[in-house]
């Protein structure tokens, strides 16, 4: 049942303690879903059914997932599309959710308790209780945290769900959220049985053509600006098409952006079809942390971290690139 009182900050004990009695849940997370989303997703679904509790996981948005983290149990069963209905006896976990609307979620809100996991600063709270930590690297770090406060069985399963948003969110233990805890949760979920370069075969060296050819084109279209502070790229409709691609092949495809010498910021915009309009989806990464690109996405209703944020808007491509250099340049 939805909790009588305000929304609250809970503790990892409680959130633990409060698993346990669940009847029912639904986990969520946020579209285009990336590791650790879908890390958060599998190893909760996975623990549920250690616990026996009957559990379903959702993703808003009918866009094909990452092909990289298809190997991990349970992603490919989870429901996307329109939000499942939800009996008042459920409590819905959302997991590295920045906000509610990236979840979908006012769709199945009315009845269900809420429970809002996550490591976003800009995340507004929106839980009947929220376990919201900054500083931690992924949001599968809080979420192993709760499983340890519950005394709740850690296996080479449901640590390497943990480890994958662990090894994504962190850049492969190289972005500046890379912290000593980062490090010692790595080690802890290595001897939990995680096969860290199986792990790495999976997510990193089992790319589909499909994604190279996208990022072929990306690159065709690179161009360096603001005296080489600002990379931009985009891909079209076309482009995705033309390269087999669909929109799961677009996971860190920024990445690469972001490599280049001299580089403070990098955008990626791409085109987006979406009830038969046309919108562009944006990713915006800092390098030095010398812009708070999430600021940046803020103005434009978007959201994220201070150095990986996004949002999607209804301009079309050339528009958005040009709002993006005014505001770099003002802001650098
Ligand atoms: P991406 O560029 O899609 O990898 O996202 C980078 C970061 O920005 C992640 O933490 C996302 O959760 C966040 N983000 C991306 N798009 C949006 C959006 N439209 N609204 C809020 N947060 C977003
Ligand atoms: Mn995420
Ligand atoms: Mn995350």
């Amino acid at each position: 049942m939805r909790a009588a009182e305000s929304p609250r900050t809970g503790t990892v004990a409680e959130i633990a303690g409060r698993l346990r009695r669940e009847v029912r849940v639904l986990a969520v997370s946020h579209e285009a879903p990336d590791g650790d989303a879908l890390g958060c997703l599998s190893a909760f679904l996975l623990m549920c059914g250690r616990l026996g509790i009957p559990c379903e996981g959702y993703i808003p948005g009918e866009s094909a997932l990452p092909p990289e983290y298809l190997f991990l149990p349970q992603v490919k069963d989870v429901r996307r599309g329109t939000a499942p209905s939800v009996e008042p006896e459920t409590t819905v976990y959302f997991f590295d959710c920045a906000s509610l609307l990236r979840s979908n979620s006012h769709e199945f809100l009315a009845e269900a308790a809420r429970i809002n996991i996550d490591h976003h600063a800009d995340n507004p709270g929106f839980g009947d209780f929220n376990l919201v930590d900054p500083a931690a690297p992924s949001t599968t770090a809080i979420l192993y945290e709760v499983f340890k406060a519950g005394g709740f069985p850690l296996d080479a399963e449901v640590a390497t769900a943990l480890y994958v948003g662990l090894v994504t969110d962190t850049g492969r233990f190289q972005y500046a959220n890379t912290t000593p805890y980062a490090h010692h949760m790595a080690a802890a979920l290595q001897e939990a049985g995680v096969d860290v370069s199986w792990v790495y075969r999976q997510v990193y060296e089992s790319t589909p053509l499909p994604k190279l050819m996208l990022l072929e084109r990306a690159l065709s279209h690179l161009e360096v600006r603001l005296g080489g502070a600002l990379a931009v790229s985009w891909l079209s409709n076309e482009d995705f098409v033309k390269a087999g691609a669909d929109e799961g092949h677009a996971e860190g495809l920024i990445d690469t952006l972001r490599r280049i010498h001299g580089v403070r910021v990098a955008a990626l915009l791409r085109e987006k079809v979406s009830e038969g309009r046309i919108q562009t989806k944006v990713s915006l990464r800092s390098t030095d942390g010398s812009l708070n690109v999430a600021e940046l996405a803020h103005k434009r209703g978007g959201g994220g971290h201070a150095r990986a944020a996004g949002f999607t808007s209804d301009e079309g491509v050339s528009a958005v690139l040009a709002w993006i250099e005014r505001e770099v340049e003002t802001a650098l």
